[in-house]
């Protein structure tokens, strides 16, 4: 074992993940956890996985993510399909992003919509008028991969404490309730609590918090919507993803500038509503809403994360604009070889922005809400 030390603030998936693939490089790895394992944005993502990405390191990023996830045995395979309806703008989005994607060495193409009511009958097309397929995809349950990896980690020496706020209060130095805890070089992953555990730091992550929303609904019956893709309605801004007894279904997002810990889990009625309508109309055979939540993401000016070194000896990673769940096992892994002397991420470096920025709005966040949230 080297005599390096290094401590990581947030058990969510990318926490864990470069956790296990610093201890697997023989480093001394202790992780603090606030709450549970999980319980930040991870424990509530939809899981959602694909390769389908027009910049070539992010399209890289993401596959080599596919493939861990594979070799843990925790990705169901399933493709992504994405359509507009009678909207030429999207559609023509579709298409250059289809084009920009297969320059990238993906395997997305365009389909016809008949093909796709074909290949899945679940999913009704009749309105859809430019559809596209990323065929290395698939979903995760985001609890399996964290108990995998927690488990992983834990066998491979990590130390982890749950139910441990901390702060850092200086490069190399974390701060429990308990008292400082120096190492080496310390790695903050704490997802929408960022901000607050660097504040002591000189570093401001260019960070903003949004919310999101899903639900899960059901048919009457296991197995009964017939066959479903992933799928995302580019026209109306809202994604779906088969589950075991129906579907899983989200749509866009209202920033958030209150304290991490105090957004509304619960989702809103108006959500619910809508968009329990929107699936009854894209999927025949859904009953009843079974299970519903929000959850906090974090989003950067340019869209990218922020994954690197912001301070010597201080790392972070975060800013995954909604996309960090498939990226994490890739992204883990990058940042701990980085920490270990390895290159970093050409594009996503912290230090990249001076504060002046303005934070681009992930989709569905109307340019009017940012103001009214930010002024
Ligand atoms: C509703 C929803 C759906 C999503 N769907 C997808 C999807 O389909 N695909 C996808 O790729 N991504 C999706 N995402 C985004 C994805 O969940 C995140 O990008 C990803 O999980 C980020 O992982 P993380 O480890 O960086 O952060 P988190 O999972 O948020 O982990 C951060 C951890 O840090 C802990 N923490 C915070 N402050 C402190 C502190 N002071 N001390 C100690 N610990 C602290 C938190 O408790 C938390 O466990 C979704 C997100 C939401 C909310």
């Amino acid at each position: 074992m080297s005599s390096q030390t290094i401590g990581v603030v947030g058990g969510g998936a990318v926490g864990l993940t470069a956790s296990l693939e610093l201890a697997r490089r023989d480093v001394a790895v202790t992780l603090f956890e606030q709450g549970r394992l999980g319980s930040g944005a991870t424990g509530r993502a939809a899981g959602i996985c694909y390769d389908a990405y027009v910049d070539q390191r992010d399209a890289e990023i993401a596959a080599r993510s596919l493939d861990r996830f594979r070799e843990l045995g925790v990705l169901t395979e399933q493709p992504y399909v994405w359509f507009a309806r009678a909207d030429d703008e999207v559609a023509a989005a579709i298409e250059s992003h289809v084009d920009g994607m297969q320059r990238a060495g993906r395997d997305v193409s365009l389909v016809e919509p008949a093909a796709v009511s074909e290949r899945f009958p679940g999913l009704v097309t009749d309105d859809v008028t430019t559809a596209a397929i990323a065929r290395n995809a698939g979903y995760v349950d985001t609890t399996e991969y964290v108990e995998l990896v927690a488990a992983r980690a834990a066998d491979a020496g990590v130390s982890i404490e749950t139910q441990t706020p901390v702060t850092v209060t200086e490069q190399g130095t974390i701060q429990t309730a308990d008292g400082s805890h120096s190492f080496d070089a310390v790695l903050v992953t704490a997802g929408a609590g960022t901000v607050d555990v660097l504040e002591a730091t000189e570093f401001d992550p260019a960070v903003r918090c949004y919310r999101t929303q899903v639900l899960v609904a059901n048919s009457a019956e296991s197995g009964t919507i017939g066959g479903v893709p992933m799928f995302y309605d580019a026209s109306e801004e809202w994604y779906g993803r088969p589950t075991a007894d129906g579907v899983l279904a989200g749509d866009g997002s209202e920033l958030y500038a209150g304290p991490p810990a105090d957004y509304e889990r619960e989702t809103d009625a108006s959500f619910r509503t809508e968009r329990m309508a929107a699936l009854e109309q894209r999927i025949d055979g859904l009953v009843e809403i079974s299970d519903a939540w929000a959850g906090l993401c974090t989003a950067t000016p340019d869209r990218d994360p922020l994954v690197g070194e912001c301070l010597p000896g201080l790392y972070v990673a975060t800013g995954f604009c909604g996309h960090g769940f498939m990226r994490s096992p890739a992204i883990g892994a990058a940042i701990a070889e980085q920490i270990l002397g390895g290159d970093p991420i050409a594009g996503f470096e912290p230090t990249r922005f001076d504060g002046t920025e303005s934070i681009e709005l992930p989709v569905g966040v109307t340019e009017s809400d940012a103001e009214q949230q930010f002024e």
